[in-house]
Protein backbone atom coordinates (compact mmCIF):
# COMPACT_ATOMS: atom_id res chain seq x y z
CA UNK A 1 0.00 0.00 0.00
CA UNK A 2 1.26 3.53 -0.42
CA UNK A 3 0.72 5.95 2.12
CA UNK A 4 1.44 9.90 1.90
CA UNK A 5 1.49 12.51 4.14
CA UNK A 6 1.13 16.22 3.22
CA UNK A 7 2.38 18.69 5.07
CA UNK A 8 -0.70 19.87 7.64
CA UNK A 9 -1.39 22.97 5.77
CA UNK A 10 -1.15 21.97 2.77
CA UNK A 11 -4.39 20.32 0.29
CA UNK A 12 -3.68 17.34 -1.16
CA UNK A 13 -5.09 16.85 -5.07
CA UNK A 14 -8.52 15.79 -5.68
CA UNK A 15 -7.49 12.86 -7.64
CA UNK A 16 -5.57 11.26 -4.67
CA UNK A 17 -8.74 12.30 -2.70
CA UNK A 18 -11.28 10.99 -4.82
CA UNK A 19 -9.38 7.18 -5.64
CA UNK A 20 -12.45 4.54 -5.54
CA UNK A 21 -9.97 1.68 -3.86
CA UNK A 22 -7.69 1.56 -0.76
CA UNK A 23 -4.48 0.97 -2.30
CA UNK A 24 -3.30 4.79 -1.88
CA UNK A 25 -3.78 6.25 1.43
CA UNK A 26 -3.26 10.26 2.90
CA UNK A 27 -1.95 9.14 6.11
CA UNK A 28 -1.63 12.22 8.96
CA UNK A 29 0.03 9.32 10.81
CA UNK A 30 3.08 10.37 12.90
CA UNK A 31 4.51 6.79 13.61
CA UNK A 32 4.15 6.38 9.64
CA UNK A 33 5.40 9.60 8.75
CA UNK A 34 6.82 11.73 10.87
CA UNK A 35 6.88 16.12 9.54
CA UNK A 36 9.91 18.01 10.23
CA UNK A 37 8.20 20.74 11.83
CA UNK A 38 7.00 17.57 14.40
CA UNK A 39 10.58 17.31 15.36
CA UNK A 40 13.40 19.47 17.19
CA UNK A 41 11.32 21.96 18.65
CA UNK A 42 12.72 23.19 22.00
CA UNK A 43 10.76 20.94 23.85
CA UNK A 44 12.20 18.36 22.07
CA UNK A 45 15.58 18.97 23.33
CA UNK A 46 13.92 19.60 27.14
CA UNK A 47 12.21 16.50 27.07
CA UNK A 48 15.39 14.25 25.41
CA UNK A 49 16.97 15.02 28.76
CA UNK A 50 14.28 15.10 31.02
CA UNK A 51 12.67 11.83 29.86
CA UNK A 52 15.24 10.13 27.37
CA UNK A 53 18.21 10.55 29.08
CA UNK A 54 17.41 8.48 32.31
CA UNK A 55 16.68 5.66 30.16
CA UNK A 56 19.74 5.67 28.40
CA UNK A 57 21.71 6.63 31.94
CA UNK A 58 19.74 3.64 33.29
CA UNK A 59 20.42 1.14 30.37
CA UNK A 60 24.28 1.88 30.15
CA UNK A 61 24.83 2.10 33.46
CA UNK A 62 25.87 -2.01 33.67
CA UNK A 63 26.21 -2.96 29.77
CA UNK A 64 26.49 -2.14 26.73
CA UNK A 65 23.91 -2.96 24.28
CA UNK A 66 24.22 -3.69 20.79
CA UNK A 67 23.13 -0.92 17.94
CA UNK A 68 19.51 -1.27 16.84
CA UNK A 69 20.02 0.60 13.44
CA UNK A 70 22.64 -0.30 10.77
CA UNK A 71 22.75 2.12 8.29
CA UNK A 72 24.94 0.67 4.92
CA UNK A 73 25.67 3.70 2.70
CA UNK A 74 26.45 1.38 -0.39
CA UNK A 75 27.88 4.45 -2.28
CA UNK A 76 28.32 8.15 -2.40
CA UNK A 77 26.53 10.51 -4.67
CA UNK A 78 23.35 11.90 -4.81
CA UNK A 79 21.19 13.38 -8.34
CA UNK A 80 19.14 16.04 -6.46
CA UNK A 81 20.05 19.40 -5.03
CA UNK A 82 18.46 20.11 -1.65
CA UNK A 83 19.28 23.48 0.08
CA UNK A 84 19.63 22.05 3.77
CA UNK A 85 21.47 18.90 2.55
CA UNK A 86 25.86 18.59 2.65
CA UNK A 87 25.99 15.98 0.20
CA UNK A 88 23.35 17.69 -2.71
CA UNK A 89 25.29 16.88 -6.15
CA UNK A 90 26.21 20.89 -6.28
CA UNK A 91 28.52 20.86 -2.82
CA UNK A 92 29.12 17.21 -1.81
CA UNK A 93 32.84 17.81 -2.00
CA UNK A 94 33.52 13.89 -1.21
CA UNK A 95 35.15 11.49 -3.99
CA UNK A 96 32.81 9.55 -5.65
CA UNK A 97 33.15 5.53 -5.04
CA UNK A 98 31.21 2.87 -3.78
CA UNK A 99 31.60 -0.05 -1.12
CA UNK A 100 32.70 -3.86 -2.90
CA UNK A 101 30.25 -6.25 -2.87
CA UNK A 102 32.95 -8.30 -1.04
CA UNK A 103 32.76 -5.92 1.89
CA UNK A 104 28.76 -5.28 2.17
CA UNK A 105 28.81 -9.18 2.54
CA UNK A 106 31.26 -9.10 5.30
CA UNK A 107 29.06 -6.85 7.34
CA UNK A 108 25.71 -9.15 6.32
CA UNK A 109 27.42 -11.60 7.48
CA UNK A 110 28.62 -10.14 10.61
CA UNK A 111 25.36 -9.20 11.30
CA UNK A 112 23.97 -12.62 10.48
CA UNK A 113 26.50 -14.31 13.54
CA UNK A 114 24.49 -11.39 15.75
CA UNK A 115 21.65 -13.01 14.44
CA UNK A 116 20.29 -9.09 13.72
CA UNK A 117 16.75 -8.28 13.78
CA UNK A 118 16.80 -4.41 14.19
CA UNK A 119 16.67 -2.10 11.29
CA UNK A 120 19.04 -2.16 8.24
CA UNK A 121 19.17 1.10 6.42
CA UNK A 122 20.74 0.81 3.24
CA UNK A 123 21.08 4.17 2.29
CA UNK A 124 23.04 6.95 4.20
CA UNK A 125 24.50 10.30 3.04
CA UNK A 126 23.55 9.21 -0.80
CA UNK A 127 20.48 8.48 -3.06
CA UNK A 128 20.67 4.63 -2.58
CA UNK A 129 18.66 3.93 -6.13
CA UNK A 130 21.85 5.04 -8.23
CA UNK A 131 23.01 1.69 -7.35
CA UNK A 132 22.35 -0.23 -9.75
CA UNK A 133 23.87 -3.36 -7.61
CA UNK A 134 20.87 -2.46 -4.67
CA UNK A 135 18.29 -5.20 -5.53
CA UNK A 136 21.40 -7.83 -5.05
CA UNK A 137 22.41 -5.95 -1.96
CA UNK A 138 18.62 -5.87 -0.82
CA UNK A 139 18.80 -10.01 -1.57
CA UNK A 140 22.30 -10.53 0.40
CA UNK A 141 21.34 -8.81 3.63
CA UNK A 142 18.09 -10.18 3.84
CA UNK A 143 19.46 -13.25 3.17
CA UNK A 144 22.09 -12.54 6.32
CA UNK A 145 19.27 -11.36 8.08
CA UNK A 146 15.91 -13.22 7.66
CA UNK A 147 14.10 -10.97 10.56
CA UNK A 148 15.45 -7.31 9.66
CA UNK A 149 13.49 -4.47 8.98
CA UNK A 150 15.03 -3.76 5.97
CA UNK A 151 14.80 0.00 4.71
CA UNK A 152 15.13 2.40 1.75
CA UNK A 153 14.99 6.23 1.73
CA UNK A 154 15.15 7.78 -1.52
CA UNK A 155 14.50 11.16 -2.99
CA UNK A 156 12.17 8.99 -5.32
CA UNK A 157 13.63 10.18 -8.76
CA UNK A 158 14.96 7.26 -10.40
CA UNK A 159 11.76 5.05 -9.18
CA UNK A 160 9.80 3.06 -11.00
CA UNK A 161 7.45 0.30 -10.39
CA UNK A 162 9.08 -2.58 -11.50
CA UNK A 163 12.60 -1.29 -10.01
CA UNK A 164 10.35 -0.85 -6.56
CA UNK A 165 8.51 -4.22 -6.96
CA UNK A 166 11.98 -5.84 -7.55
CA UNK A 167 12.85 -4.35 -4.20
CA UNK A 168 10.59 -5.76 -2.35
CA UNK A 169 10.69 -9.04 -3.99
CA UNK A 170 14.29 -8.66 -3.26
CA UNK A 171 13.37 -9.01 0.29
CA UNK A 172 12.83 -5.13 1.43
CA UNK A 173 10.31 -4.01 4.23
CA UNK A 174 9.72 -0.21 3.51
CA UNK A 175 10.50 2.18 1.34
CA UNK A 176 10.34 5.60 1.95
CA UNK A 177 10.35 8.06 -0.82
CA UNK A 178 10.94 11.57 0.42
CA UNK A 179 9.32 13.85 -2.22
CA UNK A 180 10.94 17.31 -2.70
CA UNK A 181 9.10 19.64 -4.78
CA UNK A 182 7.58 23.10 -2.58
CA UNK A 183 6.18 20.89 -0.14
CA UNK A 184 2.82 20.91 -2.25
CA UNK A 185 3.58 18.59 -5.53
CA UNK A 186 4.23 15.22 -6.24
CA UNK A 187 7.12 14.50 -8.72
CA UNK A 188 6.85 12.58 -11.54
CA UNK A 189 8.14 9.20 -11.09
CA UNK A 190 5.57 9.31 -7.33
CA UNK A 191 3.00 9.50 -9.80
CA UNK A 192 3.76 6.47 -11.77
CA UNK A 193 4.30 4.67 -8.26
CA UNK A 194 0.46 5.98 -7.59
CA UNK A 195 -0.80 4.89 -11.18
CA UNK A 196 0.72 1.20 -10.35
CA UNK A 197 -0.40 1.32 -7.06
CA UNK A 198 -2.70 -1.51 -6.98
CA UNK A 199 0.18 -3.88 -8.39
CA UNK A 200 2.34 -1.88 -5.56
CA UNK A 201 -0.43 -3.18 -2.62
CA UNK A 202 1.42 -5.43 -1.41
CA UNK A 203 4.31 -3.82 -0.12
CA UNK A 204 5.14 -0.71 2.40
CA UNK A 205 5.69 2.40 0.50
CA UNK A 206 5.40 5.63 2.02
CA UNK A 207 5.84 9.11 0.58
CA UNK A 208 6.65 12.04 2.67
CA UNK A 209 5.95 15.51 0.70
CA UNK A 210 8.83 17.97 1.71
CA UNK A 211 10.07 21.39 0.85
CA UNK A 212 13.57 21.29 -1.18
CA UNK A 213 14.49 24.37 0.39
CA UNK A 214 13.38 24.11 4.23
CA UNK A 215 15.61 25.07 6.52
CA UNK A 216 16.31 22.41 9.31
CA UNK A 217 18.86 21.35 11.59
CA UNK A 218 22.49 22.23 11.17
CA UNK A 219 23.27 18.78 10.82
CA UNK A 220 26.84 18.71 12.46
CA UNK A 221 27.28 21.92 11.20
CA UNK A 222 27.30 20.53 7.59
CA UNK A 223 24.04 21.75 6.44
CA UNK A 224 24.77 24.51 3.99
CA UNK A 225 21.77 26.80 4.47
CA UNK A 226 22.18 26.97 8.26
CA UNK A 227 25.79 26.06 9.33
CA UNK A 228 25.49 27.72 12.80
CA UNK A 229 22.69 26.89 15.74
CA UNK A 230 20.60 29.93 16.46
CA UNK A 231 21.51 28.97 20.30
CA UNK A 232 24.52 26.75 21.82
CA UNK A 233 23.28 23.28 20.94
CA UNK A 234 23.59 21.28 24.19
CA UNK A 235 22.31 17.82 26.14
CA UNK A 236 22.14 14.19 25.65
CA UNK A 237 21.86 12.76 22.14
CA UNK A 238 20.83 8.86 21.53
CA UNK A 239 21.99 8.40 18.00
CA UNK A 240 25.70 7.16 19.34
CA UNK A 241 23.46 4.27 21.49
CA UNK A 242 21.44 3.34 19.09
CA UNK A 243 22.81 3.54 15.60
CA UNK A 244 25.99 1.80 14.03
CA UNK A 245 26.67 4.34 10.64
CA UNK A 246 28.93 2.59 7.90
CA UNK A 247 29.87 5.33 5.42
CA UNK A 248 30.81 4.07 1.64
CA UNK A 249 34.48 4.02 2.67
CA UNK A 250 33.84 1.73 5.28
CA UNK A 251 34.57 3.69 8.12
CA UNK A 252 32.09 3.53 10.87
CA UNK A 253 31.11 7.46 11.56
CA UNK A 254 30.21 8.84 15.19
CA UNK A 255 26.45 9.53 13.12
CA UNK A 256 25.01 9.77 9.98
CA UNK A 257 25.16 13.53 10.28
CA UNK A 258 29.36 13.13 9.55
CA UNK A 259 28.61 13.54 6.06
CA UNK A 260 31.91 13.95 5.33
CA UNK A 261 33.30 11.56 7.31
CA UNK A 262 35.40 13.77 9.85
CA UNK A 263 34.85 11.57 13.15
CA UNK A 264 35.92 7.85 12.50
CA UNK A 265 35.54 4.93 14.78
CA UNK A 266 36.93 2.53 12.97
CA UNK A 267 36.95 1.16 9.53
CA UNK A 268 35.20 -2.24 8.68
CA UNK A 269 37.95 -3.24 6.53
CA UNK A 270 40.17 -3.74 9.51
CA UNK A 271 37.74 -4.83 12.46
CA UNK A 272 34.75 -6.27 13.29
CA UNK A 273 31.82 -4.29 13.43
CA UNK A 274 31.08 -5.01 17.29
CA UNK A 275 34.61 -4.11 18.10
CA UNK A 276 34.18 -0.42 16.77
CA UNK A 277 30.65 0.01 19.11
CA UNK A 278 33.06 -0.82 21.62
CA UNK A 279 35.57 1.20 20.55
CA UNK A 280 37.07 4.39 22.62
CA UNK A 281 35.96 7.42 20.41
CA UNK A 282 32.64 5.92 20.88
CA UNK A 283 32.74 5.79 24.63
CA UNK A 284 33.89 9.41 25.05
CA UNK A 285 30.81 10.86 22.98
CA UNK A 286 28.95 8.32 25.06
CA UNK A 287 30.02 9.74 28.57
CA UNK A 288 29.88 13.25 27.43
CA UNK A 289 26.27 13.09 25.68
CA UNK A 290 25.46 11.27 29.28
CA UNK A 291 26.46 14.14 31.01
CA UNK A 292 24.42 16.38 28.84
CA UNK A 293 27.64 17.68 27.25
CA UNK A 294 27.76 18.48 23.45
CA UNK A 295 31.15 21.13 24.42
CA UNK A 296 34.16 19.80 22.54
CA UNK A 297 32.77 16.87 20.42
CA UNK A 298 33.97 18.52 17.59
CA UNK A 299 30.89 17.64 15.96
CA UNK A 300 28.10 17.63 18.68
CA UNK A 301 29.08 20.69 19.29
CA UNK A 302 27.90 22.46 15.90
CA UNK A 303 24.64 20.37 16.09
CA UNK A 304 21.21 21.01 16.39
CA UNK A 305 19.63 17.80 16.26
CA UNK A 306 17.16 16.95 19.35
CA UNK A 307 19.17 13.95 20.23
CA UNK A 308 15.92 11.62 19.94
CA UNK A 309 16.31 8.16 18.93
CA UNK A 310 13.71 5.40 20.81
CA UNK A 311 14.75 3.33 22.90
CA UNK A 312 15.44 0.12 22.98
CA UNK A 313 11.72 -1.83 24.31
CA UNK A 314 13.59 -3.17 27.51
CA UNK A 315 13.15 -0.16 29.45
CA UNK A 316 9.33 -1.37 29.74
CA UNK A 317 7.61 0.06 26.95
CA UNK A 318 7.81 1.92 23.81
CA UNK A 319 8.64 5.31 24.04
CA UNK A 320 7.99 8.28 21.46
CA UNK A 321 7.97 11.62 20.33
CA UNK A 322 4.75 12.03 22.15
CA UNK A 323 6.32 11.36 25.24
CA UNK A 324 8.76 14.16 25.33
S1 LIG B 1 24.60 15.53 18.65
FE1 LIG B 1 26.46 14.53 17.91
S2 LIG B 1 25.92 12.35 17.82
FE2 LIG B 1 24.00 13.49 17.94
S3 LIG B 1 23.35 13.77 15.81
FE3 LIG B 1 24.51 15.59 16.40
S4 LIG B 1 26.63 15.15 15.76
FE4 LIG B 1 25.52 13.19 15.80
Amino acid sequence: MIRIRFPTAVRPPAELQDRPDDSVEITHDTAVIALESEKNRPEHVDGVNTVLRPIFEQMWHHASPLFRIVSVETRSSCNYTCSFCPVSRSVDPREAGEMSLELLQRIAGELADLRFAGRIALFGNNEPLLDRRLADIVRMFRSSCPKADLRILTNGVLATPDLVGELFEAGLSTLTVNNYTDGRRLIAPVWTLIAAADRLRPFDIRISVRSRTETLTTRAGLAPNKPHPTRTPQGFCALPFTDLHISYTGDVNLCCFDAYGSVSMGKVTDASIVDIWQAPGFAVHRRSLLRGSRAGLSLCQHCDFDGFREPATNVGRKVTRADL
